[in-house]
């Protein structure tokens, strides 16, 4: 049996203000910070946690956020890097489905997807304010035919060709041996962090955007982009917490400062 390996896969950079990354405190002012993927080679198969954006959509739909991004740097390309390819990833792992943490799952189409209940409920009528963070409907056909229903205009057709097969679920739980699901809503309804436990090293608990950053960790700073600013203050708390348990290094979902330090794909952590 072989031992569990985490890769980080490089997807690229965007541009937000200070203060959306550090709500009400700042300093306002561009602020470059990285997107990334992670790829779980796992007894039970390939997971990937988060699928990071594309480059087109937020061309067209978010350019403010000047996305950086290689052909390299896409769900193909890293895969490519460690000579996979899109059909040999067995699961996908949502945190959430705003647009820079689902824009790969179209390429990921033979997987299967899992995701919390309530974030595939919300993502398809979401509040007024959090309708560019939902803006990336590729993931799902059939959420993309919900919305238009909402909002009564047509379907685009682009949006009318895949929908995976879905597997939700709720709750704090390990969904494969040494893989777990915590619950870490206000960010977004349905927002799951995620805890690798590895043979070798401490376990690696991926934050997703519960915790932007160590920064946000330590001034314990939300994002801006919430539904919830309290449960999203007591989020923070819980990964403080679940770190300090199980003596697990946090591992953030945009931090500038953080993210030269990680080993990425093809080198990995065991
Ligand atoms: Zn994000």
């Amino acid at each position: 049996m072989a031992d569990t390996k985490v890769y980080i896969l490089d997807g690229g950079s965007l541009v937000i203000d200070g203060f959306h990354a550090f709500w009400n405190r700042g300093p306002g002012g561009e602020l470059r910070f990285p997107t990334y993927s992670v790829l779980i080679e796992h007894e039970d198969g390939r997971y990937i946690f988060d699928t990071g954006y594309d480059y087109d959509h937020v061309q067209k739909v978010l350019p403010f956020e000047k996305p950086l991004q290689t052909k390299e740097q896409t769900i193909p390309g890293q895969l490519e890097k460690l000579n996979l390819k899109p059909s040999d990833v067995n699961y996908v792992i949502n945190s959430h489905y705003h647009f820079d943490h689902c824009g790969g799952n179209k390429h990921l189409t033979t997987a299967c997807t899992i995701c919390h209940t309530k974030e595939l409920e919300v993502c398809a009528c979401p509040q007024p304010f959090e309708m560019l963070g939902y803006s990336d409907l590729t993931f799902s056909s059939d959420v993309a035919k919900e919305r238009s229903d909402q909002l009564k205009t047509a379907l685009d057709p682009e949006l009318d060709i895949f929908t995976p097969t879905f597997e939700t679920v709720s709750g704090d739980q390990e969904i494969a041996k040494g893989i777990w699901l915590f619950e870490t809503p206000g960010h977004t309804a349905g927002h799951y962090s995620m805890m690798v436990e590895l043979k070798n090293r401490r376990p690696m608990l991926f934050t997703a955007d519960a915790c932007y950053s160590q920064k946000s960790m330590d001034m314990m700073c939300i994002a801006s982009f919430h539904l919830d600013p309290t449960a999203g203050v007591e989020s923070l708390k819980k990964l403080k917490t679940l770190a300090e348990k199980h003596d697990a290094e946090l591992f953030y979902s945009h931090d500038p400062d953080s993210f030269p330090n990680y080993v990425k794909a093809p080198g990995f952590y065991s």
